[in-house]
């Protein structure tokens, strides 16, 4: 049994949205506000939705009426909110063209571009060289084990690096032995994880950030090393010469003269740096004036620029390798200062300022 006020209420409804409707839309100054208006009808939650949602409670004898009555109501709506809309778009459209004229001489804004930061771009040119000489490229955790830090690479036990003041341990704080956690002090880590899983011949590079508790004009907390290491049967000196002094020649300048001289590293030997003529001077073109007033090299032409060395037998005899029958060599360079030099940066915490007028030279 229907409701007898349901088609009274239907009714009301009806005469109340047809007597309002119209003028509503038709107030409405522009897009979003006619949408809304609009919504107040015939939106989920609008007057005539909730109207239909009557019609089950309708008598059957009056619902096909009623109910076609509030179809050709929401028609109305319908064709009411195009015209409007309509009509709203024709006067954007006159007032653009009718307003003052787009001034086209006008300087744009440009958006600043993004590009890479000096070290990444210093990364990618040294992997290309690198990688066209044959070497692959591989990458290993910052969070390292103190025996692929210290132990496996010949370091002995008392070596000032491993020492707390001058390396972040991270559980507790103390060197506790070969299975306690740290963040990696050189990319080397890596020569100790691919070796003790892959076989020779490798030739490998990797690049990434080391943590050292160091902090001045020349050194950061955190910086960026490149290891490479090379081993196969009958590998020498000389063959670390020439890929050195290649890379260098192909970095820098086709000119630049190369030197090595005897130092020590734990896991190398013989172990050396690397010295390369100055860039900034230009020492190999002999103008020793410019030379003698050079204040990167203080005049003497030549600067630092690479750790390497032959790998020490021990470090075989850590991953499993036959020191007997392998030999290889391993060259590390802080990806920084190879910036620095070819950038011409003179301190290293412009690198990690990330102040924008310095990044945006590069
Ligand atoms: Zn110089």
């Amino acid at each position: 049994m229907a409701e007898p006020d349901a088609v009274q209420t239907f009714e009301d409804g009806l005469t109340k949205i047809r007597g309002a409707y119209e003028q509503a839309l038709r107030d409405a100054t522009d897009e979003p506000e006619l949408r809304l208006v609009n919504g107040r009808y015939v939106g989920p939650q609008g007057e005539l939705t909730k109207l239909l949602k009557l019609m089950p409670k309708l008598p059957g004898d009056r619902r096909r009426e009623l109910g076609q009555r509030a179809n050709a109501l929401k028609q109305e709506i319908q064709t009411t909110f195009d015209v409007v809309l309509d009509g709203i778009h024709r006067r954007a459209r006159d007032a653009e063209l009718t307003g003052p004229s787009l001034d086209v001489t006008l300087p744009g804004r440009w958006p600043m571009p993004g590009r890479l930061h000096p070290i990444t771009r210093i990364r990618n040119e040294v992997l290309e060289i690198l990688v066209s000489l044959g070497f692959d490229v591989a990458d290993g955790p910052e969070i390292e084990l103190y025996e692929n830090c210290f132990d496996k690479l010949g370091f002995p036990p008392d070596h000032p690096a491993t020492d707390e003041h001058d390396t972040f341990f991270i559980e507790g704080g103390k060197p506790s032995g070969p299975h306690s956690v740290l963040l990696r002090t050189q990319t080397s880590t890596i020569q100790v994880r691919e070796m003790s899983r892959r076989e020779p011949p490798l030739a490998i590079v990797s690049p990434g950030a080391v943590y050292r508790r160091d902090d001045d004009a020349t050194h950061s907390p955190m910086f960026f090393q490149l290891e490479g290491f090379l081993v196969d049967t009958d590998v020498t000196f000389a063959e670390l010469k020439g890929v050195l002094t290649l890379f260098l020649r192909r970095l820098f300048d086709e000119h630049v003269a190369v030197r090595f001289r005897a130092s020590y590293f734990p896991f190398v030997e013989p172990g050396g740096e690397v010295d390369m003529s100055c860039v900034f001077c230009r020492a190999w073109e002999g103008d020793k004036e410019r030379t003698t007033a050079c204040r990167v090299c203080k005049g003497n032409g030549w600067m630092e620029i690479l750790g390497c060395g032959m790998i020490h037998p021990v470090v075989f005899e850590n991953v499993g390798y036959d020191p007997e029958k392998y030999t290889g060599f391993a060259f590390g360079m802080g990806l920084d200062r190879i910036a620095m030099l070819k950038y011409g940066i003179p301190n290293i915490k412009l690198l990690y300022d990330n102040d924008v007028r310095f990044l945006s030279q590069f």
